[in-house]
């Protein structure tokens, strides 16, 4: 196999070195077999590199396309049976679902399809040397030709790919054992897999592991799939042996006793994946590394780029017209492609320092993986500093790309004067649009790229709902003039408080006509006190934390203020919201008495 490279310890996993042990059970010392597991997959044609510029499986991290392919012997003794076929869809579902449990900042997901192919070959039969005669068999049932069975696989794994839009994919070939002493092939194998793919071959029982631990088995090929390499000793890899997207060391590795000792599955395969465990070295391998600790793991740290075009002048209404391209630029690999799955969410420009307002994105450019966004500009005559940035899916935002743009043939800028109260306790507030005659039509929108608003015919004052909830919010208002031309958006800021303050008073122990007042308010401030004495109505005071009631006109001549007089007290804030009435205290002198005891 020519096409094959050999390179030290590194690429197809050979479990049969990994003796299958249950808790419990005495552990053998894995009997080291040599094999020529030192290979790794070929490269990808040149055909798939031209297009795809990525491998099948370079990291795990978003949406994964999985080909399940059950050989099919025509005219053999393996069949495969309705119930196997269910039971290898089941463990291999939760092979994945294992991962995706494991790594939530991977936004993880996986479609499987599953797939009976019949071949001319019983596959069980050959070993790995010469399993290029089934596969490529298999293959070609499945419709993809190839100068040989790699070439075949990868375009395999990218047709996948395409037809799912996924971000990778790969095939698991399950070969029908039951029958078979031992669930082997002849050479020993039972599980394997290449190093970032293209796919990986499972024998139905896994060797001594038993049809029913096919998801552990899996789980662990899936992890060379993605860059991963073994840990344990008989593998042979040491601790400073680098691989996957990152190119990051076997940390872990037992071989050698060089490593961290830690449980993994990379390591040790029923334990670790009925305890959830990986260490962080095969984590790495595989693109789980967020170096940075930003909560976004570092292949999916991208940077979105942006080129801006020169400005052009439409020709229909003298308006200026912003148009660029953006991208999003991968986090870089030492040895592999670099290729970001994150796209650019988003392109947006503001005005002056104004309002973010988001830019039509218009396909895909030429460029592989950029995206074209033009717009035309809402300005009147002017000079002004126009700022664009471009967002990915992951939030991360671009440089500030800046422009001047003079504008003069377009008319100037209408008097556009909207407002809203600074403070509201209502949730619907009036905004006042305080545009000049002729306004034709207004947007209101609590979003500032307007995406769900309609444009509504003109006038001076018009509602809009806020969010249910406290806090300040943001109101956009944008206009259509008497020509029928848009402006930019206005962003008007409002503090919402729906919920009263609370508080309480007490008679000053050492001066009964005097309250000792407490009270504080959420979302704004208390900034009134009403005073009911006696069940009347409240007489409402600024709000003060001392309250001398004799110079209080009006009360203190009527009432005798002794402790027995009922007195209660509320509070108001600047929203205007009021608390039901707290009956004021007579702070217990007891409390400052001193303690004596005998
Ligand atoms: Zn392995």
């Amino acid at each position: 196999m020519s096409m094959r490279v050999l390179a030290a310890a590194l690429a197809i996993c050979i479990l049969l070195a990994l003796a299958p042990h249950r808790a419990g059970a005495q552990i053998q010392p894995p009997a080291i077999v040599q094999h020529e597991d030192a290979l790794i997959p070929p490269p990808p044609p040149p055909s798939l590199t031209d297009t795809g510029s990525r491998g099948p499986s370079q990291y795990m991290a978003g949406r994964v396309a999985v080909r399940v392919v059950l050989p099919e012997s025509v005219g053999h003794s393996e069949d495969w049976s309705a119930e196997q076929i269910d039971q290898v869809r089941t463990q291999i579902q939760a092979g994945l679902d294992w991962w995706a449990a494991r790594m939530p900042l991977a936004r993880l997901s996986f479609t499987l399809r599953l797939e009976v192919v019949p071949s001319d070959y019983e596959p069980i039969e050959y070993g790995v040397t010469d399993e290029g005669r089934w596969i490529s068999d298999t293959l070609g049932h499945l419709g993809f030709p190839g100068a040989n069975y790699f070439d075949q696989a990868y375009a395999a794994d990218a047709a996948l790919r395409d037809m799912l839009g996924t971000d990778w994919a790969t095939t698991i070939f399950v070969v029908n054992s039951s029958g078979r002493s031992g669930g082997v092939f002849p050479d020993g194998h039972f599980a394997y897999a290449y190093i970032n793919g293209p796919f990986m071959v499972l024998t139905s029982d896994v060797g001594g592991y038993g049809h029913d631990q096919l998801a552990p088995v899996a789980a662990h090929e899936f992890a060379h799939i993605f860059g991963a390499l073994d840990q344990y000793a008989a593998a042979h890899v040491d601790c400073a042996q680098t691989s996957g997207y990152l190119n990051m060391p076997t940390r872990n590795s037992a071989y050698n006793g060089c490593g961290t000792h830690l449980p993994s599955i990379m390591i040790e395969i029923l334990d670790s994946f009925s305890h959830g465990q990986i260490d962080p070295s095969a984590l790495a391998q595989i693109g789980y590394l967020d170096s940075d600790a930003d909560g976004i793991i570092d292949p999916l740290d991208t940077l979105p780029q942006l080129t801006l075009d020169p400005t052009r002048i439409s020709e229909s209404d003298g308006r200026p017209i912003l148009s660029g391209a953006s991208y999003d630029l991968g986090f870089p690999s030492p040895y592999q492609p670099t290729v970001s799955i994150n796209t650019i969410s988003m392109v947006e420009y503001r005005v002056d320092g104004g309002v973010w307002q988001p830019i039509t994105i218009k396909g895909t450019a030429a460029e592989v993986g950029a995206s074209a966004f033009a717009g035309e500009l809402p300005l009147y005559d002017g000079d002004y500093s126009v700022e664009v940035r471009a967002r990915n899916n992951v939030g991360s935002e671009s440089r500030i790309s800046g422009q001047h743009i003079s504008v003069s043939q377009v008319g100037s800028r209408p008097d556009y004067r909207p407002s809203v109260p600074a403070i509201t306790a209502d949730a619907e507030v009036r905004v006042q649009l305080g545009a000049p005659e002729g306004t034709q039509a207004v947007q209101i929108s609590r979003d500032p790229s307007f995406s769900a608003a309609t444009w509504a015919t003109y006038m001076p004052e018009m509602p809009v709902s806020l969010s249910g909830c406290d806090g300040k919010q943001t109101v956009y208002v944008r206009y259509r003039d008497s020509a029928g031309r848009e402006s930019l958006a206005f962003a008007l800021n409002i503090q919402l408080d729906t919920t009263p303050p609370t508080g309480s008073a007490s008679r000053d122990p050492n001066d009964p006509g005097r309250l000792i007042i407490q009270a504080q308010d959420v979302g704004t401030s208390v900034t009134e006190i009403g005073l009911m004495i006696d069940g009347a109505i409240p007489l409402w005071l600024p709000f003060q934390t001392n309250l001398q009631l004799d110079t209080i006109s009006g009360i203190a001549s009527s009432l005798s203020l002794g402790n027995a007089t009922p007195m209660s007290i509320l509070f108001r804030d600047a929203a205007g919201n009021t608390s039901a009435p707290q009956a004021v205290t007579s702070a217990a002198f007891a409390v400052y008495l001193p303690l004596v005891v005998r």
